[in-house]
């Protein structure tokens, strides 16, 4: 069970640190890290104790693709981050943790609504994948909240929630969303990879399950990739059993390096969200930029349920540039960076951008009200540890490269 007496800073720096994993029996003394348990096979005393059989619990020896004590150590720290938890599944990445956790909940003839914003994989995993089940999903539109309501029918097994929005960076009032589909009997699933529960305790907000991916915020070093998903008894042993029956598994080496980012998690969130505020700020002044999606800035869309329901942000956010920027333009701006690498993911160390055309993904509405205008040409920046200065004299350069529009 989560434990929440201490802050999460205290929080990070104990989880999963339970000394039968930092110690060997019988003898004195304990090291800090939970060590790489490389294990395929676990040994048994004798055939009395085999036919005993072991709990499916983590925390007993039994084969490999149960874990062992680093992925056990990793997992136990998730659950005590996350207010209501009683377990946490690992999950080989982010998508697989998503993918896993719909197949556990969901059964043929069931329906699905899904947030028009979610991360795009996510989408195709509902709309396309879970259909070769004969289970359907429907996009909704996450700021109109009687729109939901109206949608739950006698078919809908759950909801699939993400705040902010990817790319399009929405926020949306997830404590009132996740109490619409608990009074229909409705199970809320949310994927909390941008806030995690430092900044949004999803199971306290009304949520049944918080899905993560790790590759981002925890694993925080961009080398790797994992996913996570925890709950309240009983969903988390249906996820569990979906995921044995499945086979997924995650090695301790992984299991390892996400530990160690998890330590310093609060410290880079904090770091990465007080540059993206003063570079968010910056760009807001660009008469290039139509619109900052990002909720930390007072002023931008959703940043006042951003303070209502959050306790932090991150480094991640969008902008919009102004009409009459076209595509060449904005390649000549993104080529033009020196400090921000080209590629997807992010919540590693360094800055990333990435530019972005929501139209095509959205299906429900292209564009949130108020940031409809523009070219429709968006950029997505992930915001690293370098220092704001820095960071902003990039983009001030890059923004001269781009040049006439
Ligand atoms: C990256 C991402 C994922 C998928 O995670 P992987 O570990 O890359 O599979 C899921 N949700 C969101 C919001 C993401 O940004």
């Amino acid at each position: 069970m989560s434990d929440s007496k201490h802050g999460p800073s205290t929080r990070l720096t104990e989880a999963g640190r339970k000394r039968e994993w930092t110690s060997v029996p019988g003898t004195k003394g304990s090291v800090v890290n939970p060590p790489v348990w490389r294990a395929s096979t676990h040994l048994y005393e004798s055939i009395d104790d085999l036919a005993k059989g072991r709990p499916n619990e983590d925390g007993h020896f039994y084969y490999g693709r149960r874990g062992g004590p680093t992925q056990w150590a990793l997992a136990d720290a998730l659950t005590q981050l996350e207010p209501g938890a009683d377990g946490t599944e690992l999950f080989p990445s982010g998508v697989a943790a998503l993918a896993c956790t719909l197949m556990a909940v969901l059964r043929p003839g069931d329906e699905l609504l899904v947030t028009d914003n979610v991360y795009e994989p996510t989408r195709n995993i509902a709309l396309s994948m879970l259909k070769q089940f004969g289970i359907t999903a429907r996009p909704f539109d996450p700021l109109e909240q009687d729109l939901l309501a109206d949608m739950i029918g006698p078919n809908t097994r759950a909801v699939m929630l993400e705040s902010p929005g990817s790319l399009t960076m929405e926020v949306c009032d997830i404590p009132a969303l996740a109490a619409i589909a608990r009074d229909r009997g409705v199970l809320s699933i949310i994927d909390n990879t941008w806030a995690t529960p430092l900044g949004f305790p999803a199971l306290q907000h009304g949520c049944d399950i918080s899905v993560m991916s790790l590759t981002k915020h925890v694993g925080g070093h961009s080398d790797v990739m994992m996913g996570s998903a925890s709950a309240a008894k009983p969903v988390i042993n249906r996820i569990r059993r979906q995921a044995q029956f499945m086979g997924q598994v995650v090695s301790p080496d992984d299991a390892a390096l996400a530990l160690r980012g998890l330590r310093t998690m609060k410290l880079r969130l904090d770091r990465s969200t007080a540059t993206a505020i003063k570079v968010a700020g910056w760009l807001a002044d660009r008469p290039r930029v139509s619109a900052v999606l990002c909720p930390m800035l007072p002023g931008a869309p959703g940043h006042d349920l951003w303070k209502r329901d959050f306790h932090g942000g991150c480094g991640l956010f969008s902008f919009v540039l102004a009409d009459g920027v076209d595509k060449a333009a904005r390649g000549r701006l993104v080529d033009a960076l020196d400090l921000f690498g080209i590629g997807f993911s992010w919540g590693g160390f360094e800055s990333l951008a990435i530019p972005f055309d929501p139209a095509p993904v959205h299906t429900v509405r292209a564009w949130p009200p108020g940031i409809d205008e523009g070219s429709g040409l968006g950029v997505r920046l992930s915001i690293g540890l370098e220092d704001a200065d820095d960071l902003i004299a990039d983009l001030g350069q890059a923004f001269d490269a781009m040049g006439q529009t």
